[in-house]
C-alpha cells in the first residue's frame, strides 16, 4: 500500500519514528510520502527521504503558516523540487477554519505556489479546510492541473464537487475520516464516491491526524493505513486486495516521479 499524505516529521513521533515506520512496513506500507508545511519543513522532508527507503517528500507551504512565509522562499522550494525523492508539490491552499494567517498572506502564496509547481512539472497536493468554494476557484483560475493532476487531500465535500473537478483530471485523497460514523449515517465523501472514477481515489493517513476507528482520537500512524482500507473496500464494493492494487496504482500514476516497485 502507499500512503499518500503523512507527517511523520511531526513532534509526535519524536520517540517512536523508526518503528512507526517498521510497523507500516510489517502492515503492507511500502510507501510513505512525508508532506512539507514551510521551507525548512520541506528541507526535513527531503533529507528525511534521502535516508529511508520508500519515503518520499512533498515540498510547499501550508496556508497556516503563510504568515511565515518570506520572500524566496518558493524558490527556495523550487530548487528542493528538484530532488529526485519529492514526487509532488504541497500541502497548499487556503484555511480559514482557524484563521493562523490571514486571506491577504494565503492567497497569493496558493497562487505562487500552484505556478512554481507547474515550472517544476509536479503534482499539486491541496489542503482546504472552511474554504471549499475559493480554493476550487483558484485552482480552476490557475489551471492548477492542465500539466500534472491535483490530489483534494483528506476530501471531505460532496458529490457535486467531485462532479465539478474529476474532468479536471483532479484525484481525491480518502483518510481515517471515511470510518467514521458509517452504518448509520452517509458522509458527504461518502457518497461522492458514487461519481468518482475510480482510478482518481487515493489512501492517506495525514499521520499523526485523523486516525481511523478504533484508534480514532489516539495518534494516527501509517500502519493504520489498512483501516482505511477496509472501509473504502466496503464502501467500494471491492475486496481489500483490490482497493489495495487499485490506490496503488492510482497512486503511482499521480506521483509520476515514483519508481516502479522491486519485482515489476
Ligand atoms: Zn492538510
Ligand atoms: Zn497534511
Amino acid at each position: 500500500m502507499i500512503d499518500s499524505h503523512l507527517h511523520l516529521l511531526d513532534p509526535q513521533f519524536d520517540a517512536d519514528r523508526e518503528a512507526a515506520i517498521t510497523r507500516a512496513r510489517v502492515e503492507g506500507v511500502r510507501v510513505m510520502v512525508e508532506i512539507g508545511l514551510t521551507v525548512e519543513s520541506s528541507r526535513r522532508a527531503v533529507e528525511f527521504a534521502e535516508a529511508h527507503e520508500g519515503v518520499y517528500a512533498v515540498v510547499g507551504f501550508h496556508p497556516n503558516h503563510a504568515s511565515e512565509a518570506r520572500p524566496g522562499d518558493v524558490d527556495e522550494l523550487l530548487k528542493l523540487a528538484a530532488h529526485p525523492k519529492v514526487v509532488a508539490w504541497g500541502e497548499i491552499g487556503m484555511d480559514f477554519f482557524r484563521e493562523y494567517a490571514p486571506r491577504s498572506a494565503q492567497e497569493p502564496l496558493f497562487r505562487e505556489q500552484i505556478r512554481a509547481a507547474k515550472l517544476a512539472d509536479l503534482p499539486i497536493v491541496v489542503h482546504q479546510r472552511s474554504a471549499e468554494e475559493d480554493v476550487l476557484d483558484i485552482l480552476e483560475e490557475e489551471g492548477a492541473s492542465e500539466k500534472r493532476p491535483v490530489d483534494l487531500h483528506c476530501f471531505g465535500s460532496g458529490p457535486e464537487v467531485a462532479a465539478r473537478m474529476a474532468p479536471q483530471n483532479y484525484y481525491f485523497g480518502y483518510g481515517g475520516t471515511i470510518t467514521y460514523g458509517r452504518k448509520n449515517q452517509v458522509s458527504p465523501a461518502s457518497e461522492a464516491l458514487a461519481v468518482i472514477p475510480r482510478e482518481r481515489i487515493l489512501l492517506e493517513t495525514d499521520s499523526p491526524y485523523l486516525a481511523p476507528i478504533p484508534h480514532r482520537g489516539r495518534r494516527n500512524e501509517p500502519a493504520l493505513l489498512r483501516h482505511t482500507a477496509a472501509a473504502l473496500a466496503e464502501a467500494l464494493g471491492l475486496r481489500v486486495r483490490e482497493l489495495e492494487e487499485l490506490t496503488d496504482a492510482n497512486a503511482r500514476k499521480f506521483f509520476h516521479r515514483l519508481p516502479a516497485p522491486a519485482g515489476a
